[in-house]
């Protein structure tokens, strides 16, 4: 899968980068670490390319911001 123009000048990583207008939101999710602080998770989906990026939010030190999901793993097809 290639990305488009959008997903390549996205930075990753970063807490506080935002979005690009083609992407799409699919699913959040909020839960709480044990002993540590609130997490959410939403995914998005470029409607441009079908990049898959999930974007992390948390008052912790562990990665934030954009990560894109890869499914190699994930279901074939569609
Ligand atoms: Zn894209």
């Amino acid at each position: 899968m290639s990305l488009c123009a959008n997903c390549l000048a996205l930075i990753p990583d970063t807490p506080g980068v935002a979005g690009h207008p083609a992407l799409r939101i699919v699913d959040t999710q909020r839960r709480r670490i044990p002993r540590s602080v609130t997490e959410t998770l939403s995914t998005f989906r470029c409607t441009d390319c079908g990049a898959m990026w999930r974007y992390r939010e948390a008052k912790d030190d562990g990665p934030q911001g954009w990560a894109r999901l890869t499914t190699e793993t994930a279901s074939e097809g569609s």
